[in-house]
């Protein structure tokens, strides 16, 4: 493949026709499990029978009431643990192909310059995001349409979090999420970029200025093992996904690569490598095959790259390029060389500018999102759950709505 490649989406999109036909396979549930296994209530159940209708524009209406970021998930949930697997049709033969309705519906929204959110009153009082992910980027959604005045404080130069700065060009090109946070900037949320909040302005002069403060600054380092604190051939999972991002997939690669991890990180990495011609990767998971943590879809099309994927090893050695593994419940051993190594191990947060919060095990103590601090609430990655996109949405929602009581109570 050429380099050129890394800049296309992998998955196709459905046509006028093929979407129709596909919500032709809706049971049209009386229950709609599939809305109710949506963590962000985006409601499939109701849009798939939009499409089925010929109404787009409804569709449209139904996913962006209540999911600011539907052309993100259209492409990034792990659907087959969430509305998929809720799907009635998986008992006849397979479920429906919720998330590429979803991306059709988005994409024609985009195509037709439909401009469903209005520009918020802002008469409600003052509140600060810090960090403009997608628990910040949905909470500043719902807040404007509550009627508030929101900041978004971000500190890189560009919005977005891991959408911006992880999640591989050919999952999720750059336009869409640029697309999404454009939308959001015309409601009237101030986004304020290159702002470190900690360097730049402190959360105290924050608090005096706001009537409350959202923190939703994610996950934003990526973990190492301490087997591997004075190996210097090796790199960090996110780092090289940032740096190949950052550099439109013109970096160099190396031969032989080995990948450390099982998530959808390590997927990432993998088919990254492989896209921009590394000619043998390997990836060693400590889970076994059946409880492989990366999603159905990140796997699959990780293989279908010519990945080689080794379930159930964990790492007990590393002399400078080989890594000695042993299996997690069998006596097997196996050692692996390769020129590079990159170890996607998961990632932790980075609160030093924020002493006074409590944090347990790289989560945010909160109480339906509120600190010990009644006016610092907390969302995203950063809070207890699930670290998915369409969890961040939810949180960020919900925590918007509790900002919301508690000032009204005020
Ligand atoms: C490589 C990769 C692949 C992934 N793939 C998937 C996937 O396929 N599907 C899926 O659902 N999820 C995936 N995830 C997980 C998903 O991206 C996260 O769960 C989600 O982004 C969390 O959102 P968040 O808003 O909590 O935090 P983030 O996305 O981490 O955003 C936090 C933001 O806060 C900013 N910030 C931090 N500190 C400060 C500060 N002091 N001042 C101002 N700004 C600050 C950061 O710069 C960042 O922009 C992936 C993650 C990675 C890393
Ligand atoms: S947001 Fe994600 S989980 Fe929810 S319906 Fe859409 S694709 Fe499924």
């Amino acid at each position: 493949m050429s380099q050129h490649d890394y800049l296309d989406e992998l998955i196709p999109a459905f046509t006028p026709l093929l979407a129709i036909k596909e919500a032709s396979r809706c049971l049209l549930c009386h229950d709609a499990p599939c809305s109710q296994s949506c963590p962000a209530q985006t409601d499939p159940g109701k849009f798939i029978r939009s499409i089925y209708f010929r109404n787009f524009k409804g569709a449209a209406e139904t996913i962006r009431e209540n999911n600011a970021l539907g052309a993100v998930c259209a492409r990034v949930c792990p659907t087959e643990k969430l509305c998929q697997r809720g799907c009635s049709r998986s008992g006849i033969d397979t479920p429906i192909d919720i998330a590429r309705l979803q991306r059709f519906v988005t994409d024609f929204e985009q195509r037709t310059n439909m401009q469903i959110y209005q520009p918020g009153r802002k008469d409600k009082g003052k509140v600060a995001i810090i960090g403009a992910g997608p628990a910040g980027l949905q909470a500043s959604v719902t807040l404007c349409n509550l009627g508030y005045d929101v900041t978004l404080f971000e500190k890189e130069v560009q919005p977005g979090g891991w959408l911006r700065h992880g999640i591989p060009e050919f999952r999720l090109p750059q336009s869409v999420l640029d697309t999404e946070i454009a939308r959001i900037v015309e409601m009237g949320v101030n986004l304020q970029c290159g702002c470190e909040v900690g360097k730049n302005i402190t959360l105290a002069q924050l608090k005096s200025e706001h009537q409350a403060v959202l923190l939703t600054v994610g996950l934003s380092e990526g973990s190492s093992l301490p087997l591997f604190n004075d190996a210097n051939t090796v790199e960090i999972a996110v780092d090289f996904l940032q740096r190949a991002r950052g550099n439109g997939g013109k970096i160099a690669v190396p031969q032989s690569a080995l990948v450390i991890g099982g998530g959808d990180v390590a997927m990432d990495v993998a088919s990254t490598l492989k896209i921009l011609g590394c000619s043998s990767v390997t990836c060693v998971a400590r889970e076994e095959l059946a409880e492989f943590p990366a999603s159905v879809k990140e796997f699959t099309t990780t293989q279908a790259l010519g990945v080689s994927i080794i379930d159930g090893f964990t790492p007990t050695a590393v002399t400078g390029n080989t890594v000695t593994f042993k299996h997690v419940r069998l006596p097997g051993e196996l050692t692996l060389t390769a020129e590079h190594i990159i170890l996607a191990v998961g990632q932790h947060a980075q609160l030093d500018a924020f002493t006074d919060i409590q944090v347990q095990r790289n989560t945010v103590d909160t109480h339906h999102y509120q600190t010990a601090d009644p006016a610092l609430f907390a969302a995203g990655d950063i809070v207890q759950g699930d670290k998915t996109v369409v969890y961040a949405v939810k949180t960020g929602k919900e925590a918007a709505q509790a900002i919301h009581h508690y000032l009204e109570e005020a």
